[in-house]
Formats: C-alpha cells, sequence, structure tokens
C-alpha cells in the first residue's frame, strides 16, 4: 500500500532531523524521515574511535537545542554526537523511521513517489538529506589493482591496533588524512607515510570550527551580493589543528610528502624512482554526495551537478537538497552550519504547498 504524506525527509542524520525540527515548528504539514540506518546517528555511528569535533560543543549544536559539554573533552567525541542527535530526535518528537532505504525518487502526477525497501510514499515534497557517507571517492592511480596490501578508504579506518607492526600509507591532506596519519603515528608501532596532493595547510592553531562557519556565512554572503570570491575557508587553510594533530605534527611526526606516481604489488613508486614499501594504503580522498535515489527525475547539468537555488533543485522544485557541503548552503554539512539552510528549505517548501 502507498502511504501519503505531504514532505518526505530522505536521511535522518543531522540535517534530516534540523530539516525535522523546522517542519515541526514551523507546523502544518505532515512528515515522515526515512533513515537507512538501524539506530540514531547518522555517519557519525561509523566515524572512527579517536575522532572528536573541531569545534567545542556549543559551537556544534542543531536548531534549538544546544549540544551539551561532554565531560573532560574540550572537543567532544563521535559517541556523544550520536547520545546528542539520539536525544533531540527524541526530545521534538521526530518522526524517523528506520532501517528505510529510498531506492528511487519518481514523478507521479504533480507528486513525488518514494519508492523504498520497505514500502512507497507519495509526497508533496521530498527534502533528501543523505550526506556523503555512503559515497566515498578513491582517485583513479596507476597501479592501484597491482597493490596486493590492503586498501581502505576513510570510511573503513576503526583505530592503530589493526595496523600494529605495519607500514601504512596515509593519502590525502584534508581534515580525515591530518586526523587518521596522526592517530597513526601517535601510536608508536606503525610506520606512517602521510602523502598530500599539496604541501599540508594547517590553519593557525587558534581557529577551530567556529571560524569555519562564520567565514563560509561571509563567503556566501559576498558571493549572493556579486563580490569576487574570498576563497572562504580554503583560503585559510585545510586541516584544524585539533590536539592530536598539533601534536603529531610538532614532535615531527607530520611531515608529508607529495603524491606518488603509482602504486605496485608491494608499495607506492614516485616519478623520480623513489619508493616505499607498505601493507596497507588508506584513502582519505573524500566523498560524493549519495543522490543515487534521484537518477529517475533525470536532473544532472551538463557538469554532472543537479543545478540548484539554494537548496531547491531547478529542474524539480518539490525537491531540495540539504547538507552535502557547502553545494546548498554556507557549511550546511556541519552540525551547526546546517540549521539555517534547512529553515530557509521548510520556508520555501511549506511557501510552496500551503
Ligand atoms: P549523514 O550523517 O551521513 O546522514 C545521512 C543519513 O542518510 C544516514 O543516516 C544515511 O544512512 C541516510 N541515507 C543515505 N542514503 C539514504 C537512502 N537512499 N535512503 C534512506 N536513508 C539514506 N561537522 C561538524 O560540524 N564538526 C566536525 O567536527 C565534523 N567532523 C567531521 C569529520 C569527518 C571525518 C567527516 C566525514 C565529517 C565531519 N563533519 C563535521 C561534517 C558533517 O557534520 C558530517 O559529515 C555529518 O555526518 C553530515 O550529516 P548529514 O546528515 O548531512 O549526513
Amino acid at each position: 500500500m502507498t502511504q501519503q504524506t505531504d514532505v518526505v525527509v530522505v536521511g535522518g542524520g543531522q540535517a534530516g532531523l534540523a530539516a525535522g525540527y523546522h517542519l515541526r515548528r514551523q507546523g502544518g504539514l505532515d512528515f515522515t524521515v526515512l533513515d537507512a540506518e538501524a539506530a540514531p546517528g547518522g555517519s557519525w555511528q561509523h566515524m572512527w574511535d579517536s575522532l572528536h569535533l573541531f569545534s567545542p560543543a556549543e559551537h556544534s549544536s542543531l536548531p534549538g537545542r544546544l549540544m551539551p559539554a561532554q565531560a573532560g573533552e574540550t572537543y567532544p567525541d563521535a559517541v556523544h554526537v550520536v547520545n546528542y542527535l539520539t536525544d533531540y530526535e527524541k526530545r521534538y518528537g521526530l518522526p524517523v523511521q528506520r532501517g528505510t532505504r529510498v531506492d528511487a525518487v519518481r514523478r507521479d502526477a504533480g507528486r513525488l513517489l518514494i519508492e523504498t525497501d520497505s514500502g512507497t510514499w507519495r509526497a508533496r515534497a521530498v527534502i533528501s538529506a543523505t550526506g556523503t557517507w555512503s559515497r566515498p571517492f578513491l582517485p583513479a592511480v596507476p597501479g592501484r589493482e597491482e597493490f596486493t596490501g590492503r586498501q581502505l578508504h576513510t570510511v573503513n579506518y576503526r583505530w592503530p591496533t589493526d595496523f600494529a607492526g605495519q607500514r601504512v600509507i596515509v593519502v590525502g591532506g584534508g581534515n580525515s588524512g591530518a586526523q587518521i596519519a596522526a592517530d597513526l603515528a601517535l601510536d608508536g608501532r606503525i610506520e606512517v607515510t602521510w602523502v598530500t596532493q599539496r604541501p599540508p595547510r594547517f590553519l593557525p592553531d587558534d581557529i577551530d570550527g567556529r571560524a569555519l562557519f562564520d567565514v563560509a556565512t561571509a563567503r556566501r554572503r559576498a558571493l549572493d551580493a556579486g563580490h569576487t570570491d574570498t576563497g572562504g575557508v580554503g583560503s585559510l587553510g585545510d586541516i584544524v589543528a585539533v590536539p592530536p594533530v598539533r601534536a603529531a605534527r610538532d614532535a615531527g611526526l607530520l611531515a608529508a610528502r607529495p603524491m606518488f606516481a603509482r602504486l605496485a604489488a608491494d608499495g607506492v613508486r614516485w616519478a623520480d624512482g623513489s619508493a616505499v614499501g607498505a601493507d596497507a594504503v588508506i584513502w582519505c580522498t573524500g566523498f560524493r554526495p549519495a543522490l543515487s535515489h534521484l537518477a529517475p527525475l533525470d536532473l544532472r547539468g551538463p557538469r554532472g551537478r543537479i543545478p540548484t537555488d539554494g537548496t531547491r533543485v531547478l529542474g524539480e522544485p518539490q525537491l531540495h537538497l540539504l547538507g552535502y557541503g557547502d553545494w546548498t548552503g554556507p557549511a550546511s554539512a556541519t552540525l551547526i552550519g546546517v540549521g539555517r539552510t534547512a529553515r530557509d528549505a521548510v520556508r520555501e517548501v511549506t511557501g510552496l504547498l500551503t
């Protein structure tokens, strides 16, 4: 049987919950959040053990409820975030249906049909908030299939113990690469080679995630007003010097090498002929938006991206995209940043439907 509702939110991570909060607050629309996970917390459930937020708790909050501080930690860990999201969902009575994967969204006589692995919904609007975690990106590097060691992505990394006594190459000059390289190097039992496309750019030690949100917002405002692009967060640096990264860097354990030219069976090779043997390569090379459920709508523009105005999809005004990075709202892939973008998306949806 097809279930009818006004709005379906696809994805019940922080972005989906922020949308749910504003739908609840705005009132007047019936809605359901469909989430593939069995438990609350979105991708925070799968982060590695030592990961800590790059902002203090009060600067990592969704709308309506401050994240409480974590005892003994300035920067909370992922378990604390999962607990916060679990409580948030309960506190606002958000109607999240878990264990429900949306396979396809299709047009159907002026409505959108949402097909899942456990039933079909028919809605007047859809807010897609599926994140990026389920779409890890690996670059095409020659020899990747020749390498006989282990290859993992950020999403597969848990803790250094899995690599004790091994030689590990960590690829990637962003926060994940720096944090995982630091985690492994500080363990002391692992021979780590950190490889980055360009020399690592650490943000000044006194800048954390708090400043990043302000910079992202200022950039979006400047662009919207037709001013020159200041480069936003990227102009400050790529890596937040969270305490473990700072400790590893200051101990001289984070000296990066440039990107290698190829993988071989036993390790990696640079263009100048130098080589490093490896038992494992960890690709911290980012993510892409998880949007395959929208394929039937045929929305992609010439460069493969879905054209949007804010969160609204130009080719399908009943559809909004929320939380995929700076793409549809400043810092909207962050805990503190997604609230404002979610509010704007819900306002537009409400305006359309009421
Ligand atoms: P997710 O948390 O990934 O939630 C998406 C949900 O949608 C998941 O539950 C997923 O199962 C579900 N889903 C996906 N596809 C479907 C489908 N087809 N049908 C149904 N459900 C589906 N941000 C900060 O603010 N501070 C930080 O310190 C910080 N550190 C980060 C560190 C790392 C390593 C990474 C990767 C990100 C970090 N971020 C940080 C960024 C951001 O906060 C997280 O990526 C966050 O998880 C994004 O939330 P989301 O709701 O957009 O996506």
